[in-house]
């Protein structure tokens, strides 16, 4: 089936052992930008994932004897042809996630090259730990582990699939894997892209469908050795449940309702700059500090710069280099924010800024919005939104402001304002996160382990830990040559 998205063909199918599959099922793409139909997608279930898997399990068998360099020289070559189709890999993702354009282009598909590239030349420099044992020698060796199932969410979507995929495919494992139905649209495109890279048939598979029937079906089959998901915290109790049956080792990266706390001795502009682009991507970001802990001490100054900031958001259509915000993914995900908002309301709660849909726009565009001090346990203060919702509370010391931090069930990141280098370093030490950035935000590497605490996942990613993630390590040890340790 190919269909043409902002003039570039896209091929909608499955794309298992090197072929493009059709289902009967399909569903539609629909463009968050003006809610049309952009594309007709296979919609895949269980006997798909079963090709799939299956072709993954018999490559395996000859990808995982393919020598290292070969493996990272064709990420390269993977890479080096996402790099030149940046802007067709931009303009399709902005129409199917309706994410900016110019964020695309200048940063996220960069970035997803680098995927491929910075875990080809990880590979090669994995360190398999020979040392001597009583002159024996012992040594550790990084087994792939399968067939790797890797199941994505829509707000960024390329950019997190090949986050997990280019690590599992480089540690020797294959690929099935299962986009987000809402922004299905480039994964095709990765299919293509690997072909012609020259990637053997069966070691990287796209299933597309609906999470509970694909995913569902994916995250439940016996040969499946590695689950890696990225997504809600209700869907990750589902998939948990069916690696349990299997017992197979999974990666969680779950959401956040993350803290953002700025002390009085902070750089006030940066602080009210870096707390006003928690709306960016319209919200719809895992890592976004969403609920601002601000001393009460400059409240009212941070306040008045934050809201001065932030009605100058521009909304728009996210093709335009003009606009700071597009909409939110789709109709279900707009109602859901709204309906936070509108409990929210409905508990007597003013809102400081927006409160409700952007009637001047239409569509799925909803107004950055900002409660102050909504009360303590409340849902808006609890919950992810996963919209362009903010909270602010305050705090009189710093004891107070960490246990603010810490009031909340997930743990993926946290953002600290102070001027005072100790005072970082104490906060820091003190805040459950698993990553937390000292004024600034979103300083990220591949280098770095990601990953969350609490309810916003299981395990870490980044560097080796995706490598310990994908494989199965092997110690082997060697007695010294013509010693026999036995009879
Ligand atoms: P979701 O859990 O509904 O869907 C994510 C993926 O899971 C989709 O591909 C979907 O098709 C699939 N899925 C749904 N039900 C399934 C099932 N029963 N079995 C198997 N697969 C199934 O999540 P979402 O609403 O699409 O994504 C938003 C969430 O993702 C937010 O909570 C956000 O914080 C989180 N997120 C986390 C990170 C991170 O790295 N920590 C990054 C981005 C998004």
């Amino acid at each position: 089936m190919m269909t043409r998205v902002e003039g570039h063909e896209v091929d909608t199918r499955h794309w298992i052992a090197g072929h493009r599959v059709e289902s009967a099922a399909r569903f539609h793409s629909v463009s968050p930008i003006d809610e049309g139909v952009i594309a007709e997608v296979s919609a895949g279930g269980p006997a798909d994932i079963d090709q799939a898997v299956e072709a993954a399990a018999t490559a395996f068998k000859t990808w995982k004897r393919t020598p290292r360099e070969q493996r990272a020289r064709l990420l390269h070559r993977i890479a080096d042809i996402i790099e030149s189709r940046v802007e067709i890999l931009a303009q399709v993702e902005t129409r199917d996630n309706g994410s900016l354009l110019r964020s695309h282009r200048r940063g996220v598909m960069p970035r997803v090259a680098m995927n491929f590239r910075f875990f080809a030349d990880w590979l090669l420099q994995l360190d398999h730990a020979d040392f001597d044992v009583r002159g024996h020698r012992n040594h550790v060796s990084w087994d792939p582990s399968g067939v790797a199932a890797i199941i994505t969410p829509w707000n960024a979507p390329l950019m997190l699939g090949t986050w997990r995929i280019a690590p599992a495919l480089a540690a020797g494992c294959t690929v099935v894997y299962k986009p987000p139905e809402w922004a299905p649209l480039t994964a095709s495109l990765l299919a293509d892209v690997t072909a012609e890279a020259g990637v053997p048939d069966g070691v990287f598979n796209v299933v597309q469908g609906i999470g509970r029937e694909a995913g569902a079906a994916l995250a439940r089959h016996p040969k499946v050795r590695r689950l890696s998901f990225t997504g809600s915290v209700a869907t990750a109790r589902q998939i948990a449940a069916a690696a349990g049956a299997n017992l197979v080792p999974l990666s969680f990266e779950l959401g956040g309702k993350s803290p953002f706390v700025v002390f009085a001795d902070c750089d006030l502009d940066l602080a009210v700059n870096t707390a006003v682009g928690q709306y960016d991507n319209a919200g719809q970001v895992c890592l976004a500090g969403t609920r601002l802990l601000v001393e009460e001490s400059i409240r009212e100054k941070f306040l008045e710069a934050f809201l001065a900031k932030a009605k100058a958001i521009r909304q728009g259509d996210p093709r335009d280099d003009a606009t700071d915000i597009g909409p939110q993914i789709s109709r279900p995900h707009f109602e859901r924010v709204d309906g936070f908002v509108q409990r929210a309301l409905a508990s007597g709660l003013q809102p400081a800024l927006g409160g409700g849909p952007n009637r001047d726009l239409g569509g799925l565009y909803y107004r950055p919005t900002l409660f102050v001090d909504p009360p303590a346990g409340s849902e808006i203060l609890r919950e992810e939104v996963f919209g362009p919702v903010l909270c602010l509370q305050s705090f009189r010391t710093e004891e107070e402001a960490i246990a603010l931090a810490n009031d909340t069930e997930y743990g993926l990141a946290a953002v600290v304002m102070t001027g005072d280098p100790e005072r970082a370093e104490r906060v820091t030490a003190q805040v459950s996160a698993g990553l937390v950035w000292n004024n600034c935000f979103f300083v990220r590497d591949l280098r770095q382990a990601f990953g969350g605490n609490g309810k916003s996942g299981i395990g870490r990613e980044g560097g080796t830990w995706s490598f310990d993630f994908y494989c199965d390590v092997k110690n082997s040890v060697y007695a010294p040559h013509g010693w026999r340790t036995h009879g």
